[in-house]
């Protein structure tokens, strides 16, 4: 099976470590990558965010399997034009990628399925603005109503920064979408959905905020670990049953049939989960350590997804233990990243890189916001953070910051879900 993969982050290079590693693949490509992937793939050139021209390229390359990665070419319709031109491909249409692509979308669509999900309201004009906060907060919950890369999002008690956030969108001319504040710890469940099957990868936390102890401002995500040693038994099949099983169906009943991976972004809270949002692809960094534990060949089973076959896949197979992902971010990041920095031990073990390009004179260097994704694994999280925090020392950038409490609270056992008895 000949694999190309859209992209350049250290998602895409985590989908194509663990597609390297399945048999039935006998050529793998990126597009447009970074200099990680270049040394396990075929680097391609393309604009990403133009449908046709990656159609283009999976027809010239003569893939068998497209997968995209970003939901910016998602939401373009990059899958509808490589499907119509016959390759089987990872990654929902641009209809079905409108519930990430418009949050109103997503709530409509949830209010239909009936499945729980943060009260909200849409703001599209300033002189409703201050009526509209006083229904909602503290805690205020401020977002975009559109792609912003997970930077969108302000969760403040400070009534006067829910204010002047929401009135930068406005002035910006985006429409602002202000919810309830949900309670409790977070979860990330990837699904794998061919349309009406679905198939749960492992539950993932991810950590929003830039600095140790979820302080400073939201960003792609600073890191990540799975599984979760505190969720409640059963938490994954009921927020399948309750939750995304409902959400594909009603998507198929609209004629928006979902078709990739169907991220759940959840709160836990006393009344049990609750959706925060749905992404059209696989989250990063939360991939990086579900497929770091993920034993089933990768390709095989995205190509199921991608030709409705899902029903008919052996159950998936994991590896014990845990992983943890640090991600190394650039100086200014999540503000302007500087670029250009030679990074030293980026081809280290467990290293999967992101904002990163290979220089004429052959040196790794920075370019980009998020530049690294250190990846260690380990029979339980204290042995995993040990070994991503052992190769994080062993890569050097000038003027790189990384978090350094990844998975601590959960290593601690200091999450808890009020009312649920934990499970490992
Ligand atoms: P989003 O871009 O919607 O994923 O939001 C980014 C982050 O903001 C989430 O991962 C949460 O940490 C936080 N957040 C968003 N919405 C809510 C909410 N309604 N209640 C509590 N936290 C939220």
């Amino acid at each position: 099976m000949r694999v190309l993969v859209i992209g350049s982050g250290a998602r895409e290079h985590a989908l194509l470590l663990a597609a390297s590693h399945d048999p039935a693949v006998t050529a793998l490509a990126c597009a447009p990558g970074n200099a990680g992937t270049a040394a396990l793939a075929e680097q391609l050139g393309v604009d990403v965010a133009d449908p046709a021209a990656v159609a283009e390229l999976a027809k010239r390359w003569q893939a068998d399997l497209v997968v995209i990665g970003p939901e910016v070419p998602l939401v373009a319709g990059a899958a509808d034009a490589v499907r119509k031109a016959g390759i089987p491909v990872f990654g929902p249409s641009a209809a079905a990628a409108r519930i990430e692509g418009s949050k109103a979308f997503a709530k409509d669509v949830m209010a239909t399925a009936k499945v729980p999900t943060a009260r909200s309201e849409i703001v599209d004009n300033p002189a409703k603005l201050d009526e509209a906060l006083s229904r909602f907060g503290p805690t205020w919950v401020v977002k975009d109503d559109g792609l912003a890369a997970g930077k969108g999002v302000v969760v403040t008690p400070d009534r006067d920064a829910a204010r002047a956030h929401a009135m930068k969108l406005l002035d910006g001319g985006h429409p602002v979408l202000l919810e309830s504040f949900l309670d409790g710890p977070e979860v990330s469940l990837f699904c794998l959905v061919d349309g009406r099957t679905v198939v749960p990868l492992l539950p993932a936390q991810d950590f929003k905020r830039v600095g140790d102890g979820d302080t400073g401002p939201n960003t792609g995500g600073m890191g990540a670990y799975a599984p979760l040693p505190w969720a409640p038994a059963g938490l994954v099949d009921d927020i399948v049953r309750d939750i995304v099983q409902p959400v594909v169906d009603e998507m198929a009943a609209r004629g928006a049939e979902f078709s990739g991976l169907l991220y759940a972004g959840l709160a836990i809270t006393s009344d049990g989960p609750q959706v925060i949002e749905f992404n059209c692809r696989f989250g990063d960094p939360e991939t990086q350590v579900v497929l770091a534990l993920l034993a089933t060949p990768l390709a095989g089973l995205l190509h199921a997804t991608a030709t409705g076959t899902l029903a008919e896949h052996p159950p998936l197979e994991w590896h014990p233990g845990s992983a943890v992902t640090v991600v190394i971010a650039a100086d200014g990041y999540p503000g302007v990243p500087r670029a250009g920095d030679v990074i030293t031990g980026a081809e280290s073990e467990g290293v999967l890189h992101a904002g990163t390009r290979r220089r004429d004179d052959g040196a790794v260097v920075s370019h980009g916001g998020r530049v690294l994704s250190v990846v260690g694994v380990g029979e339980d999280l204290d042995a995993a953070r040990a070994q991503a925090y052992e190769r994080v020392a062993k890569v050097h950038l000038s003027g790189s910051h990384h978090r350094t409490d990844i998975g601590l609270k959960a290593a601690r056992g200091e999450i808890t879900v009020p009312g649920a008895s934990a499970n490992s």
